[in-house]
């Protein structure tokens, strides 16, 4: 691989730096953790479908005009990436009501929240994520009044793209998590990654769960479920091309 320094590992990526210091390697792993890290596998291909699931949605939302931190898949699991200042925020988008929204507020199952519900929570290990309102995230000095209106219109134009999309395959775009950064000239830029492991993708028939919701419930065919989506939303030239031998 091009790369040097591990410059950061998460839960499931890893970032490497590489001789462009404007450029990172992202690295797509086979973990898959749930519940603030405490279930935890390892499910053989799961990097390879998330690398190519998330390259996908990233070139939709280019060729929509939305900035991404995403150039290129440069090898299977592997993303050449814009170098970017991530901002500790994880930006939930919600257009159906399910998962902790359920727990913590008193809207019924699989309400259809429309306007979407924007949300946003620290991301922050030590303090287990928890949600902000705008007065706390700039007297913590996360972002500024202007990065955050930045980013809730960036999100909501892209939970219009990208649930229109999906629709057309078969996709009900249930509810997804995004990461910004901001790049070398102080731009917000997308960055992380779009997959099954951070949105919530539901059968457009049958509202089949199509994502890590399935590892959440502890069925047996999560490895089956990520493949089905992966063939649903990567061209079949792509995955041809990356296929695993
Ligand atoms: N999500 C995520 N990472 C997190 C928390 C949430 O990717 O640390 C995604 C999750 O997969 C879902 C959406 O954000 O698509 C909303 O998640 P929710 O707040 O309902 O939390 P959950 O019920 O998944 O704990």
């Amino acid at each position: 691989m091009d790369s040097k320094k591990l410059i950061y590992a998460g839960k499931a990526k890893d970032v490497y730096e590489t001789e462009n210091p404007d450029e990172v390697i992202v690295a797509f792993r086979d973990d898959i953790t749930a519940g603030d890290g405490e279930k935890k596998d390892n499910l053989q291909g799961k990097g390879h479908c998330n690398s190519l699931i998330s390259t996908k949605l990233f070139e939709i939302l280019e060729e929509n005009g939305i900035a991404t931190q995403c150039i290129e898949l440069k090898k299977s699991c592997h993303m050449r990436a814009k170098k970017l200042e991530m901002i500790p925020l994880e930006v939930i988008a919600r257009n159906i009501a399910t998962g902790s929204l359920l727990k913590r507020f008193p809207f019924e199952e699989n309400q259809k929240l429309d306007p979407p519900i924007i949300q946003m929570d620290y991301k922050n290990d030590e303090y287990h994520d928890p949600m902000l309102n705008e007065e706390i995230t700039i007297a913590l000095g996360i972002a500024s009044q202007e990065d955050l209106d930045e980013i809730k219109k960036i999100t909501l134009k892209i939970n219009k793209i990208l649930s229109e999309f999906l629709k057309e395959k078969g996709i009900l775009l249930v509810d997804f998590k995004l990461e910004f950064g901001k790049d070398k000239d102080g731009n917000i830029v997308l960055g992380d990654e779009i997959s099954p492991d951070t949105c919530r993708y539901w059968d457009i028939n049958t509202l089949q769960t199509l994502d890590k919701d399935s590892f959440r419930q502890g069925q047996d065919n999560v490895m089956d479920i990520y493949e089905q989506v992966c063939g649903m939303i990567v061209d079949e030239k792509d995955l041809k091309k990356w296929k695993i031998t």
